[in-house]
């Protein structure tokens, strides 16, 4: 048993084709990339002379933080660790890259470098936590990074590789119904305690706050009833705009002259409701804005709330009846005078307008609110939700179709249904993000063979 398990362990790590090519760049990417195939092994000593083993190399962030994150570190006594590691070519980087109070970068449980400055560096976290350091030996490369994987394949992508189409669609659709369930059962809460519509208004703002900015938007959303906003209509994207602390004082300053009359507009509105709402003022430290693309800055996201709000009359009604293509009509077709064509306030205008609301984003909303909520209503959804199309844009889910189908040249034919992918999300978290082991103890290959 035990070789049979062993010889499909390094099937699954024999090094699979990279799902994304990035172009080759000298220096840290190099590095980076090199450390990431393994070229420096696994087992380490660290500078303070203790030795750790990294047992997972985890996969390459594209948020703010450390390089990679979900990684697992083995220290001296044993005790697993997991977290992110960060790879510069100088120790004192950290310092200068503002890591050292970069909350971002609290979870880093490894900081590696080429060379070490002068003096001693410690590399500590914003809450002043002890970084263990590793510095690598160059000398024992050879030439040439190639391409760079986004994540390594996993040992479950030896049973998915031998199963029939058929039954990875069955495996996928299975998880994405208990998935859809859980989200209808949280949806079915929410309408308990706030209603139906504030509970619909909550899930988008979460929605459109993505993964980054999902907690000031639900708190926005909270914080200001839908009843209040659609009885001051005039005034609503005012007072969201000002309670997202967007038009506090320290902010004025930078705007530019072609955003002046707009933030104007908004300011001579939010004064009247200021003193009312001062204390639900969000403090700018919740908002997230490095690493996000132009066109899903917070500020424009919230653009596109208050330009829903405006439709939210006949949102609830799709929400509720219409077809998704009539969801995504509606959303796509939303339109601001100023946030079709800016991405931030202090932004120039772009030379053309762009969706308020990407394809991506709706097919987010569609699985995270719309089917939810209807199946929390009794609704018969599945056989409409599984017909879903999705482009495969969700990093998660590339990260885990890496993981789990690695070079399968199917791998596009098993996502290209929302549901499908959903499914994929719901495997990646029940399974990879629980595993501390690189796979050896994760119990998904085995129970899966049985399927
Ligand atoms: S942790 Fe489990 S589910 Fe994830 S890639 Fe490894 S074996 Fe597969």
């Amino acid at each position: 048993m035990t070789h049979r398990y062993a010889g499909i362990r390094s099937q699954a790590r024999v090094r699979e084709r990279p799902l994304i090519a990035l172009p080759k760049v000298p220096g840290e990417l190099e590095l980076q990339a090199r450390w990431f195939a393994g070229d420096f092994g696994r087992n380490f000593t660290s500078t303070s002379g203790e030795p750790v083993e990294l047992v997972q190399f985890g996969y390459w962030n594209r948020e703010p933080g450390p390089d990679f994150r979900g990684a697992a570190l083995r220290k001296s006594e044993g005790e697993v660790q997991r977290g992110g590691v960060e790879i510069d070519l100088l120790d004192r980087n950290w310092e200068s890259h503002g890591h050292a109070i970069n909350p971002a970068f609290e979870e880093t449980i490894l900081h590696v470098f080429v060379e070490r400055s002068g003096a001693e560096f410690f590399t500590r976290t914003s809450s002043h936590w002890l970084v263990p350091q590793v510095q690598l030996d160059l000398g024992t490369l050879g030439q040439g990074a190639g391409e760079i994987a986004l994540a390594h394949a996993g040992r479950c992508v030896a049973p998915l590789r031998h199963f029939e189409s058929a039954r990875v669609h069955d495996v996928l659709d299975s998880a994405a119904r208990f998935r859809l369930q859980r989200k209808a059962e949280k949806l079915r809460r929410r309408v308990q305690t706030h209603g139906r519509e504030d509970a619909l208004f909550h899930a988008v703002a979460e929605a459109l706050g993505y993964k980054q900015n999902r907690l000031p938007f639900t708190l926005l959303a909270q914080r200001l009833p839908l009843a209040f906003l659609r009885e001051n209509v005039a005034d609503a994207e005012a007072v969201l705009f000002g309670i997202a602390g967007f038009l506090e004082a320290p902010n004025v300053a930078p705007f530019r002259t072609c955003t002046r009359s707009y933030v104007r507009s908004l300011w001579d509105k939010w004064w009247r409701h200021r003193d009312r709402f001062a204390r639900l003022i969000l403090p700018p430290k919740l908002w997230k804005t490095s690493g996000a693309r132009p066109l899903n800055h917070p500020h424009r996201r919230l653009g596109a709330l208050a330009a829903l709000l405006g439709a939210w009359k006949r949102f609830s009604v799709v929400a509720s009846r219409g077809s998704a293509g009539a969801v995504a009509e509606l959303l796509s077709g939303l339109h601001h005078p100023f946030w079709s064509v800016h991405y931030t306030l202090f932004a120039e205008p772009a030379a053309s307008a762009s969706a308020l609301i990407g394809e991506s984003r709706i097919a987010d909303i569609l699985a995270n609110v719309i089917y939810p909520l209807r199946l929390s209503e009794e609704r018969e959804v599945w056989n409409d939700y599984r017909t879903l199309r999705a482009q495969l844009s969700n990093q998660s889910v590339r990260i885990a179709a890496a993981r789990l189908f690695a070079d399968d040249p199917r791998q596009r034919e098993f996502l290209r249904l929302l549901a499908a992918q959903q499914g994929l999300l719901q495997i990646y978290e029940d399974f990879c993000l629980r595993d501390a082991s690189d796979c050896a103890q994760c119990p998904f290959p085995e129970q899966v063979r049985k399927w």
